[in-house]
C-alpha cells in the first residue's frame, strides 16, 4: 500500500513527558512486529515502527518521543484529528525457539512490545529489559507487566536495576537459558548487545534506524556501508551474521544529505 490512507487518531495514551502512543483503526493483515509504516501529516513524512498489531480490535499504534519539528507536530494532535499513514514496510522480527531475551532502550521499546505481545500469542515467553536514562522515561511499564517477565533499567538509578540494559541482560544471560536476543534501541547499546549475543553464541536479531526518505526501497537514502543493502526493504531488521557485514553498525550513519554522522 503506497498511497497513504488518511486516518482518524482514535486514542492518544501519554506514556512519558516526551512520548505518547497513538492508536487507528486499521484491518490488521499481515503486520509483523519490527515492521514500520510512513506516517504523513500533509507537510512531512517519517518513519515509525508498529508498536501495537491488534488483530482482535483491529488497531495499531505508533510510540512517537518528541524530538523535534515533526514529532513536535504530531504530539499537539488530539483524537479525532488525521494523519497519513501507509505500510507495513520493510523486514519485522521472527519469532522463533520457546525463550527470548528482548532488550530495549528508550523508545527502542515501541516495536519490542509489539513483539512481546504477539510473542505471547503464541506461548513464546519473553523477558524484556526496558532500559531508559531516567524512571520517568521508562516505557510500557503498566502494559507489558502482565504479558511476560519485565525488567526495569535506569541509568541513574531511581527504578529499577541501576545501569545499563546490557549490564543487566549480561546477568540474566548467565543465569537462564534463551533461545534468541532481540534489541532495538540507540546503536551504542545493540553494539554491547552484539558482542553479548558472541559471547553467549545467541542468535540476535537487531532493528536499525537510517534516515528514510521514500520507505520502499526507491531513494536510496537509507543504504548502509558496505553492503549497500536498504535499511527500509532488506531491514529494518537484521540477524547478527548480517549484521556482522555492515561495516557502519555502531560507528557511523548518514544524514538527510549523506554525509557521515559518527555515534
Ligand atoms: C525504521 C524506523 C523506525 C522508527 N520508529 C520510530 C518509533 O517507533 N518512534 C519514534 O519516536 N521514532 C522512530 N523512528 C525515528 C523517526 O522516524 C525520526 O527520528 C523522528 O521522526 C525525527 O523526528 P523529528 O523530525 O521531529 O526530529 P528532527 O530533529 O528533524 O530529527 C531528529 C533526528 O531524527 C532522525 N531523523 C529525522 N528524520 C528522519 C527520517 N526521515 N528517517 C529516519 N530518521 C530521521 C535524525 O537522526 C535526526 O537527527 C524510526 C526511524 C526508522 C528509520
Amino acid at each position: 500500500m503506497n498511497i497513504p490512507k488518511v486516518l482518524e487518531i482514535k486514542k492518544i495514551i501519554r506514556e512519558s513527558a516526551t512520548v505518547k502512543t497513538f492508536i487507528f483503526d486499521w484491518e490488521v493483515e499481515e503486520e509483523i512486529p519490527g515492521q514500520f509504516m510512513m506516517i504523513w501529516n500533509f507537510l512531512d513524512e517519517k518513519p515509525m515502527s508498529l508498536s501495537m498489531i491488534n488483530s482482535l480490535d483491529n488497531q495499531i499504534g505508533f510510540t512517537i518521543r518528541n524530538v523535534g519539528e515533526f514529532t513536535g507536530e504530531l504530539h499537539k494532535l488530539k483524537p479525532g484529528d488525521k494523519l497519513g499513514i501507509r505500510g507495513p514496510y520493510g523486514r519485522g522480527f521472527e519469532i522463533s525457539g520457546s525463550k527470548i531475551l528482548a532488550v530495549g532502550g528508550g523508545v527502542g521499546m515501541a516495536p519490542l512490545a509489539a513483539l512481546s505481545e504477539e510473542a505471547s500469542r503464541r506461548d513464546v515467553k519473553v523477558d524484556i529489559i526496558s532500559a531508559a536514562a531516567t524512571q520517568d522515561e521508562l516505557l510500557f511499564m503498566d502494559r507489558l507487566k502482565n504479558t511476560n517477565k519485565l525488567r526495569a533499567c535506569t541509568d541513574d538509578g531511581t527504578y529499577g536495576f541501576c545501569g545499563f540494559g546490557t549490564e543487566l541482560a549480561d546477568a540474566m544471560l548467565k543465569s537462564n537459558n534463551y533461545d534468541m536476543m532481540v534489541t532495538c534501541g540507540p546503536e551504542v547499546m545493540m553494539s554491547k548487545v552484539a558482542h553479548l549475543a558472541d559471547k553467549y553464541h545467541l542468535p540476535a536479531q537487531f532493528s536499525l534506524e537510517r534516515y528514510m526518505k521514500c520507505g520502499v526501497g526507491i531513494c536510496g537514502q537509507c543504504c548502509v556501508d558496505s553492503t549497500g543493502w536498504r535499511i527500509c526493504k532488506e531491514g529494518p531488521v537484521f540477524w547478527r551474521d548480517e549484521l556482522k557485514l555492515i561495516t557502519e553498525f555502531g560507528k557511523y550513519r548518514r544524514d538527510s544529505a549523506g554525509r557521515k554522522e559518527m555515534f
